[in-house]
């Protein structure tokens, strides 16, 4: 593999950590998508189907890094 590759797969390797250790499923997604798969959401981030936004304050550098 690449470096460039590498490194890509680190990030994505990042945040699929941070989702199983942060993320929380969107209520909306929940509540009127039972059926789907509901958007992961970590704090303040954004749900793009229903414009739900988690309330959690930011993470922290220490949480991000942490995951
Ligand atoms: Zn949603």
């Amino acid at each position: 593999m690449s470096e460039v590759a590498e490194m890509y797969q680190g990030m994505k390797d990042h945040k699929k950590r941070l989702r199983a250790k942060y993320g929380v499923a969107c209520p909306e997604c929940v509540r009127l998508l039972p059926k789907a798969n509901p958007t992961i959401l970590l704090p303040q981030q954004r749900c793009r189907i229903h414009g739900y936004r988690d309330s959690r304050p930011e993470l922290t550098d220490q949480q991000y890094s942490d995951a």
